[in-house]
């Protein structure tokens, strides 16, 4: 797999927030989000063998995998590499744009679904497989990143129609009032939850954490 780097850290984001993980960064991303913060995987990279990285992973102390790009379902060996890990006994959490089909990941126990439904500051709101929405499991969520009241609007109008058991989980892009957002949420009587970027309030705006 082509990776762009591996670290031991604290989730920042989403349903499993503050738990630690093993991050497997990937390199190559389909899509350009104009805020993307992780624009240093879409070049370079590391080619690293599935089984040097599974023996890795067989020996280190977290529970959680966090397996993200990037986009790592661009990745040949991903679905190997999910099933690999969940075999060892790790849970793996997926991040993911949301815009290739996930039904192999599915199948996979021990798999959760991070799914980023790009919001229009994004400048890629027409990304998503719209079969995903159907395919997501109790344990996934989905997650919409907000920049201001289009982005919200647009989030808004999902959690409205969102018939699925799986969550939904609205997080303000880096710089955004939290607290804008998050009395919004109660304004609209939506059951969603409200989370900030945990790694990013630890240790700022930088990469590896
Ligand atoms: S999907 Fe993620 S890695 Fe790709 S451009 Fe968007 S924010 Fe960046």
């Amino acid at each position: 797999m082509l990776l762009t780097e591996r670290f031991h850290s604290i989730q920042g984001e989403g349903k499993f927030i503050g738990l630690p993980m093993y991050f497997v960064r990937t390199n190559h991303c389909n899509l350009r989000c104009r805020w993307c913060d992780s624009t240093y995987t879409f070049s370079g990279g590391e080619e690293v063998l599935l089984e040097t990285i599974l023996d890795e992973i067989g020996k280190i102390p977290e529970d959680w995998i966090c397996f993200t790009g990037g986009e790592p379902m661009l990745q040949r060996e991903a679905i190997k590499f999910m099933k690999g890990c969940t075999e060892s006994g790790k849970n793996v959490l997926l991040e993911t744009g949301g815009s290739l089909d996930l039904s192999e990941v599915v199948k996979i126990n021990g798999t959760y679904i991070d799914m980023d439904i790009k919001t229009p500051s994004s400048g890629e709101s027409e990304s998503l497989f719209k079969g995903n929405l159907n395919m997501l499991r109790p344990g996934d969520y989905i997650k919409f990143v907000i920049s201001d009241v289009n982005d919200y609007t647009f989030a808004l109008s999902y959690a409205k129609q969102w018939k699925s058991t799986s969550e939904i989980l609205f997080q303000p892009a880096w710089g955004v009032d939290l607290k804008w957002l998050a009395e919004k949420v109660l304004e609209d009587r939506i059951n969603v939850r409200v989370l900030p970027q945990l790694h990013k309030l630890i240790w700022g705006n930088r990469r590896g954490v």
